[in-house]
């Protein structure tokens, strides 16, 4: 039997990708920029709501370009969300300033207002107010965003919301990544819409055309107008190619569609294995309408099932499945930065994993990723779902 993806790329049926490509190629704009990556822009901009969309050759030089707006530069502090992938974290070392990371709460998975608050306060006794704020929607849940956005906004600190997992996710009638000062969005081959590789920055603010120009600016060498080649300022090549751009199109138009296939698999899920005893899904948001992008699930401390066993049974039939993002507060490249939780005592809960009792670390200690590819068919989940219930079982008799 084929192998079982956790989440792989999804063209169109109808083939629209290749429809915007082809038109890139009959009029020659191959590269540099061109219609496709001004339209897209354009595109998405209007499906979201955002004011202004500028398309990057990530979701990671994404990042990078928000803090570079914000002002972030060597030395200044940051507050991160802890439990993410490390692409969040990256660019703030990328400017020589300084991570703090945030715990995460139970409801949301993703930072804890709390958290953040209490980290606000400290660093505000000790003079160092952070720069910017990065806030994450993983795996397609919503952040606690009204209320970290209004803490942000008391102390008048930008907001970054790493909307790279959850594109397509709804919080009260309005897209992820138009909340903060900047969104940021990923392409990337396993996201839920992918060009290849890319990503995009979202301007939420009230100057959003000018931030987006001069992100346009360092996105594109940092070339100053004059004739000759002539640079006041260090640039970068983070522009989306315009033959890129066209996958983007054609994927934008079928966003609805993988939203809907992707929330079908979480609900197949719930409906299947979301009986068993000691094992639960990831949180559904009352105000939210999540995308889904990757079904994730606990399995409690009392289970005797552990995420390993379960994941080596399925990748005995060629099933791929993950751990939970290691919080990296737990990572070795960030062991001297800052954790700030609401959790008193931390200390190491699994020597093997390096996990902590925080919010964080249990939900990596417990949690697993279960395949979430548009592609699935029933079949092919009935069989995950076997797989997984025969294990719950199995070692919990
Ligand atoms: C994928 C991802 C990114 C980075 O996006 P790239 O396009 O791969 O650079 C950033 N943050 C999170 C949470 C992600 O999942």
């Amino acid at each position: 039997m084929a192998h079982i993806f956790l989440s792989s790329p999804h063209m169109s049926e109808e083939g629209y990708e290749q429809a915007y490509i082809k038109e890139a190629f009959e009029t020659n704009w191959i590269a540099p920029l061109g219609k496709n990556v001004t339209e897209f822009e354009k595109e998405m901009a209007e499906k979201l709501n955002a004011t202004k969309a500028v398309a990057l050759s990530s979701g990671t030089a994404a990042i990078h370009m928000a803090l570079k707006a914000v002002g972030v530069q060597q030395g200044d502090i940051v507050f991160c969300q802890s439990l993410t992938f490390s692409a969040s974290a990256n660019p703030i070392v990328y400017e020589k300033a300084v991570p703090v990371f945030i715990d995460s709460d139970e409801r949301t998975w993703n930072m804890s207002s709390t958290s953040l608050q209490k980290a606000f306060e400290q660093y505000t006794r000790l003079g160092k107010l952070p720069k910017a704020v990065i806030v994450v929607h993983l795996y397609g849940l919503c952040a606690d965003i009204e209320r970290i956005a209004a803490i942000c906004k008391r102390y008048q600190v930008p907001l970054i919301e790493d909307a790279a997992e959850s594109l397509g996710t709804i919080y009260k009638n309005q897209y992820t990544g138009t909340f903060g000062d900047y969104g940021i969005i990923s392409f990337n081959g396993n996201k839920i819409i992918t060009t290849s590789g890319g990503g995009m920055l979202l301007c939420n603010t009230d100057d959003a055309e000018d931030q987006a120009q001069k992100v346009l600016f360092w996105a594109t060498q940092a070339r100053e107008s004059a004739r000759w080649y002539q640079h006041k300022e260090i640039g970068y090549n983070y522009r989306m190619s315009n033959i890129v751009a066209g996958i983007g199109r054609g994927q934008l138009r079928v966003l609805d569609q993988r939203v809907e296939k992707k929330r079908y698999i979480y609900e197949y899920y719930q409906r299947h294995i979301g009986d068993l005893p000691g094992l639960c899904l990831m949180p559904m948001c009352q105000d939210a309408y999540s995308n889904c992008w990757l079904t994730t699930i606990q399995l409690s401390d009392a289970c005797k099932v552990k995420p390993v066993d379960i994941i080596l049974a399925l990748e005995d039939k060629d099933i791929e499945s993950r751990p939970v993002w290691k919080p990296m507060h737990l990572q070795p490249v960030f062991e001297n930065c800052d954790f700030i939780s609401e959790v008193e005592e931390l200390h190491i809960t699994d020597e093997k994993m390096g996990a902590d009792n925080s919010v964080a670390g249990g939900l990596f200690r417990r949690g697993i990723c279960i395949p979430s590819d548009t592609k699935l068919t029933d079949i092919d989940l009935k069989r995950i779902c076997i797989i997984i219930r025969d294990q719950v079982c199995m070692k919990n008799i």
